[in-house]
This record gives C-alpha cells, structure tokens and sequence, in this order.
C-alpha cells in the first residue's frame, strides 16, 4: 500500500509517524519549504498524550513540556478562582497520561522524529486529486504528480483536498480573533501559577500557561470583533495593541503583557461538521475534515486521534480501503463534530456579557465543583476519557459477510 499525505502540519506528520510504524510506503507533500510551526503554545489533554505514548514518544514529550497543576478559571479582574479542575496528580490516573504543555514546534518536532528524511517533499503545492482506476493521484503545481493506493488531506483549515472531494466553500468566520505570544520569563513567577489558567471576561477571555519546562509562558487572548478584514490569519500584532485590547484586567495580566516582544493576531475561523471525509480513494484528517475554535484546546489532539485511528483501520483492512475510511468515519466523525460544536458553545459561556450571567455561570461551576472537580469549569472529561489505542477495525463483520 502507498499513501500520499499532503500537508506536513501536526495531522499530517502525526499520521505519517503512525504509517510508518506499521510499515507503510508513504510519501508527505508540503508547500512550505520545511517543517516549521508556529512559535506558540499547545495544549496536549491526556486523550491526546495516550496516543504520543502508543507512538513511543511520551518520554520526549515529558522532557520539552510542563505538567501543569490543575486547570483554573479566573475572574478577568479580580483573579478569583470560579473553578479549579485538578490535573498533575489526577490524569494519569483517571485517564492514563498526563496533561502537557508544549511548544509547537517540540510537539512538531517529536513527531517528526519518526518520519527519515527521504518521506517528505518541500515546496510542492497540491493544486488538486483525481481518481484512476484503482489508484488515486495527487496534482502538484510544478506539473508533477504522485499516484498512490490512497491519499489523505492534512493540509489544514483551508484544504484543497476538501475543495476538490466536496466543492468549494470559505470556512467561517466566528466573530472571535486571538492574540498569541510567548513570553520568556526564567521558570515559574508570581504573577503566572503553574496551572492552565482560563481568564474569563466579558466579550473575552485568557489563557496562560507554562512551556519549555517552565521556561516561557504561552498566551491566547481571546475578544470579540465584527470584522476580520485581513486576507491571512496569522498577522503581526504589537504589545500596545494587546495592552490596549485588555486594558482594565487583572494586574497580572498587565505584568505578563508588559513582558511581550512579538505577537501575533488570528482571526478564528471555523466550519459546520461534515457527513463524510471521503471519497474513492481520497480523504481527510485534522483541520482539514473539522476545523474548530480552540476553546476546549482540541485541534491538534483530534488531528493526532484521527491519525491513529486512520492507520489503524488502514492496516487492518489491507487492500479493502472502502471498509477502512468506512471504520475511520463511524468512529471519528461523531467524536470530532461533538467536539466542534462544544467548542463553539465554550465561546459563548466563556465571553458572558453580564455580571448577573457570569455569576450564574460561576455558581453553577462551583456547585459541580463540589460533586467532581473534574465535571466543573471547561468540562471536558469526556473529551479526555476517550482512548484511540482501543479502536479496532471492524474486520470480523467483513468475514461474516463473505461467509454468509
Ligand atoms: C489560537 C489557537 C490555539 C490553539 N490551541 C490548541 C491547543 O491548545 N491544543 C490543540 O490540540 N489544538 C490547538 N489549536 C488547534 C491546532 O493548532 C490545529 O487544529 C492543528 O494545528 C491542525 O493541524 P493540521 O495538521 O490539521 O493542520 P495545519 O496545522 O493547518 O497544517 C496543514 C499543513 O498543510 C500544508 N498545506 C496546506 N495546503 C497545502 C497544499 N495545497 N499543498 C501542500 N501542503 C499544504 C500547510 O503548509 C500546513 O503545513 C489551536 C489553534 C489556535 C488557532
């Protein structure tokens, strides 16, 4: 079986790491002219890190990251807790792995320590796909063309593999961009707690958190705004703006703020989930099949999931890749479009406009608090419990079927 993987973002790089191990010819296709991610922060929840562990790289990943304490939310201008989830003693052993924070380019990296040099091409920009007989082929811009057994789209929120399978059509816009910067500060400060911390505001919130072991703090500031007129969304910003942004908030925020040298602005963008990635011979992993907000912190970790699945059901049905992408669907899709929607949902709950509402809302976090701290706050348990090294491709209903 050869596979041809275009985008060499975490999915892309993350599924070529799980085809390799299983022996796979693969063949990686990104039009930038390395790998190279964006300087910034992630968040890899536990179901995320059982998969970096299946794959042999959690040790590497404890090594680069930060264990944060526990997950806080604040109020944007007095600091009070509204909810404190804990984490460092409490992931590894109601989920089986710990939750790590991690620079981009670590997490990129990592994975790309399973892929040898000859698997990816730089440069080559996908232009389209199509089908031959038992065979389908990627079109490149240079002219060239790479034909494989099947070809995945990893190529992010802005696909082409989509656009070509699907049809045309702009993700969303959400209403929401981001600031995001790190910041170097020499190990953990008093005006940074060695937690995921959630800052939540009016029309806005913060997220702050260590990585490089400490090291540097990384920061998402989240507002609302009508318009999102740049053409890209990944502009630079400058900490007057930022400052400006959050002006009235917590004076920590203003301390850690004061810090930033470069920043950068994202718009947010997104897409309703889908009935189905695939077609023929050709389908879709990570932002590419569902694009979503970052409030739950699950676009890498759903890319990485899909990933293991996909190699999985790919390996177990052999040459059968209709019963492979149909196995990879029924069980990723649910999962993904529940996480897109909850995600949107967050945006709403996080940015309350009212003080009336945002007591509400805290009181009812502190009250399940009391029940189980881990069903407060964000809520996403449910996304954590869920394990992709328990997938199995549903091969025994194919030998019953040639049976009967
Ligand atoms: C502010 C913010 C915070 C986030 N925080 C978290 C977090 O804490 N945890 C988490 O899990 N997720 C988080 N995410 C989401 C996460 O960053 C993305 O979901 C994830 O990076 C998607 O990976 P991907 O490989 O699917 O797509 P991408 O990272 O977009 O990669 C796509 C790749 O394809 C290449 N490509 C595109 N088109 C072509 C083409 N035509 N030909 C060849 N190559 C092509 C691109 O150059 C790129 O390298 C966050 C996102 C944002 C915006």
């Amino acid at each position: 079986m050869r596979i041809g993987i275009i985008g060499g973002g975490i999915g892309g790089v993350a599924l070529t790491g799980c085809l390799l191990q299983r022996g796979f010819e693969v063949r990686l296709f990104e039009r930038a002219q390395g790998f190279g991610e964006v300087g910034a922060g992630i968040q890899m929840t536990p179901n995320a890190v059982k998969v970096m562990k299946a794959l042999g790289l959690l040790d590497k990943m404890l090594e680069a990251g930060f264990l944060p304490h526990a997950l806080v939310g604040r109020n944007w201008r007095t600091a009070r807790e509204n909810f404190r989830t804990p984490l460092i003693d409490v992931c590894p052993v109601l989920y089986d792995a710990p939750f790590i924070h991690i620079h981009r380019a670590d997490l990129h990296a990592i994975l790309a320590s399973l892929v040898s040099d000859a698997v990816p091409s730089f440069n080559v920009n996908c232009v389209g796909v199509r089908h031959e007989k038992n065979t389908a082929v990627a079109m490149f811009a240079d002219g060239t063309e790479y034909e494989a057994d099947v070809i995945v789209g990893a190529d992010g929120v802005r696909s082409i593999v989509r656009s070509e399978l699907f049809g045309a059509e702009d993700p969303r816009f959400t209403g929401h961009m981001c600031y995001r910067a790190v910041v170097p500060v020499g190990g953990v400060v008093d005006f940074v707690s060695p937690d995921t911390s959630f800052w939540l505001g009016p029309n806005g919130h913060i997220v702050t958190y260590y990585v490089r072991g400490g090291q540097a703090v990384n920061i998402v500031a989240v507002a609302e705004t009508r318009t999102w007129v740049e053409e890209s969304w990944n502009v630079a910003s400058s900490k007057s703006e930022m400052l400006a942004q959050f002006q009235n908030w917590h004076r920590n925020i203003q301390t850690l703020f004061d810090r930033v040298e470069d920043v950068y602005k994202w718009g947010l963008f997104d897409r309703d989930p889908m009935t189905s990635w695939s077609k023929g011979r050709v389908t879709l992993l990570g932002d590419a099949a569902h694009p979503m907000l970052p409030f739950l912190s699950q676009g890498a970790a759903m890319a990485i999931e899909d990933a293991y699945v996909l190699a999985a059901a790919l390996d177990g049905h052999g040459r059968d890749v209709a019963s492979a992408f149909r196995d990879y669907e029924a069980e990723r899709l649910p999962r993904t479009s529940r996480v897109q929607l909850e995600a949107r949902e967050r945006g709403r709950t996080y940015h309350l406009p009212s003080a009336f509402a945002q007591a509400k809302r805290d009181f009812t976090y502190w009250v399940r608090g009391l029940f189980n701290p881990q069903t407060s706050g964000i809520r996403a348990n449910w996304v954590y419990e869920y394990d992709a090294r328990k997938f199995r491709p549903n091969v025994a209903d194919k030998s019953s079927r040639l049976v009967a």
